[in-house]
């Protein structure tokens, strides 16, 4: 059967880490869909036109290792607010979403836009300080030289620039379950998913 498991929210929030962990617990594909904006955003920054990028992306283009930089995500999030740019993108995600045994995407709007159907919605957030620490942790340990000041104004910038876009802006669907990561250990957000997550499988009669 298909089912999927929309995880939207702002960058850093802790949605991807929930993503992976509900995937594998779940048996369920995974896709992080801000990784077609990065690996676009990259080919724009090696000189490539947008829409030709996103036009031509190959599933190997998603495994670069020159994606999680902050240059990239910058450079995503500008690729992110062209509305031609997001149309090419959206027949993978929606072919990924209702693949047999289930998926869960990751991104902005995967619950109001990609996936309005999905059976599990939520919107993952955590405040500004905690975000910043964590993306901040993770950048200083693969050697990226940032301070937390330039980490937080990055965040900013990218969720403001996000939130405010005319296409597809990041917007909670009105359906989708809140969960507020910012005094959770990941160990206890990933329960809290699982435990929506299973309601919603039970509900649509069970694995
Ligand atoms: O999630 P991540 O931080 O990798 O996303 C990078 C950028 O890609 C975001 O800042 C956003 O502009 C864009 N994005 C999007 N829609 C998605 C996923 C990501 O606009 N579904």
């Amino acid at each position: 059967m298909s089912f999927t498991v929309a995880i939207d929210g702002p960058a850093a929030a802790g949605k991807g880490t929930i993503s992976k962990a509900v995937a594998a617990h779940f048996g369920l594909a995974h896709l992080d869909t801000g990784l077609l904006y990065r690996a676009t955003g990259r080919k724009m920054l090696d000189g490539m036109a947008p829409l030709e990028a996103a036009r031509a992306l190959l599933r190997e283009d998603l495994d670069r290792n020159d994606l999680r930089t902050p240059d990239v995500a910058r450079a995503a999030s500008r690729v992110a607010a062209m509305h031609d740019v997001r149309a090419a993108l959206v027949d993978f995600q929606r072919a990924f979403a209702r693949r047999q045994g289930g998926a869960v995407l990751d991104g902005r709007d995967i619950g109001t836009v990609i996936c309005p159907d999905a059976e599990v919605k939520l919107f993952v957030t955590a405040s500004d300080a905690v975000r910043a620490d964590r993306r901040w942790r993770e950048l200083s340990g693969t050697g990226h030289d940032v301070t937390l000041e330039q980490v937080l104004a990055d965040l900013r910038e990218r969720d403001a620039r996000d939130a405010a876009r005319a296409a597809a802006p990041m917007v909670p669907a009105d359906d989708a379950v809140r969960l507020d990561t910012s005094d959770m250990d990941i160990a206890t957000a990933v329960e809290q998913a699982k435990q929506i997550i299973t309601r919603a499988l039970e509900a649509a009669g069970g694995r």
